[in-house]
């Protein structure tokens, strides 16, 4: 049962790498462009070749990347599986840009903004792909955290205290006083995301520090009832998790012996978990699965393996003055497959 549950596992891991466009400041001080996509599948950097289930390059849409990476699993979730998409990469080379956005765009129309990331662009799509199946009997949830220092803390709540998880013989895995906002439609996501955001912002000086050390889970959920031919309802539960990581510089050094204690605070526990989880996933003859070892994984454990579908979407910058960070990021996400 574990090898046929891998091998399920395997097919359901799915990593993109989307190379981010030289900015501006990067052109006036010339840096050089070392990565370069080959095909659709692989990345040629410094001689070396990386494979991957596809490739974005620099001038690829927002759309591009969504229709090709995320809408497919929406049919999934509205059958009742639970899907995960993470953005991974370095500090600055587009994962908020990929999971969200640009910020403005998300208090605009979305729709009529080329810039809008995938959350928005989900909730919107789940509501139309109900429609178009004329399912009206569902409820769709939202729910947002961040994850720092192994801490806790709820993007749509009013107060600042920390949530902590329990195991409930029942429910499995509950995260206590975890606000769910009931949505109508996506204006309504979009409205609680926005929410989040500027909640995460709240302390200026923290941010630049806290916000690539962190990570955010955004979640919709959807329980929804349909008649089977025998007139019968048919209750399914589905959710997508889309998690914006810390930088994965915070990791790198992890594989190091001699680290100073300095050193040791920098490694992100869930970070680090969560690719030894994927790896192991990805490892058909691996056993154990250390869910347990972080929070992040914790909390995501019934949305990776078994018969949900995973991707990884890999952000790289072009520029040759990251060339060891995507080196690392490159590594990291080829194992993951
Ligand atoms: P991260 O979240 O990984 O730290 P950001 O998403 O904040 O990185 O991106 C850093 C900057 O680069 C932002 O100004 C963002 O708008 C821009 N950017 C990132 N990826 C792209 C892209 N694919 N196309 C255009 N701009 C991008
Ligand atoms: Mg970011």
């Amino acid at each position: 049962i574990t090898t046929s549950l891998t091998q399920i596992s395997m097919q359901n891991i799915k990593v993109v790498v989307r190379v981010r466009p030289i900015t501006r400041t990067e052109e006036e001080q010339n840096v050089k462009n070392i990565v370069k996509c080959l095909t659709h599948k692989e990345i040629l950097m410094r001689e070396k070749k990386y494979a991957f289930d596809r490739v974005f390059k620099p001038t690829a849409s927002q759309i591009e990347l969504y229709v090709n990476v995320v809408a497919p699993l929406i049919k999934d979730v509205i059958s009742g599986y639970n899907c995960t998409v993470f953005a991974y990469g370095q500090t600055g080379t587009g994962k908020t840009y990929t999971m969200t956005g640009d910020k403005c765009s998300i208090i605009k129309n979305w729709k009529e903004d080329e810039d809008a990331g995938i959350i928005p662009r989900a909730a919107h799509h789940i509501f139309h792909e109900l429609d178009r199946m004329k399912i009206s009997n569902y409820t769709i949830k939202v729910s947002y955290i961040e994850l720092y220092n192994e801490e806790i803390r709820d993007l749509l709540s009013n107060d600042e205290n920390t949530l902590q998880l329990y195991n409930n013989d029942s429910k499995g895995l509950i995260i206590n006083g975890l606000n769910e906002i009931t949505c109508y439609n996506s204006a309504d996501v979009c409205k609680e995301l926005q929410r989040g955001i500027l909640k995460r912002q709240v302390a200026p000086t923290l941010m630049n520090h806290q916000s690539s050390r962190s990570h955010t889970v955004f979640t919709i959920s959807l329980a929804s009832t349909e008649s089977n031919i025998a007139g019968e309802d048919i209750l399914k539960y589905g959710k997508i998790n889309l998690v914006d990581l810390a930088g994965s510089e915070n990791i790198v050094k992890a594989g190091c012996k001699d680290l100073r204690a300095q050193e040791l605070a920098n490694i992100n526990k869930s970070l680090l978990t969560l690719g030894r989880v994927i790896q192991s996933l990805a490892d058909k003859n691996h056993k154990h699965i250390p869910y347990r070892d972080s929070k992040l994984t914790r909390i995501l454990q019934d949305s990776l393996g078994g018969n949900t579908k995973t991707v990884i979407i890999a952000t790289v910058s072009p520029s040759h003055t990251s060339h060891e960070e995507t080196a690392n990021t490159l590594e990291y996400a080829m194992r993951a497959r």
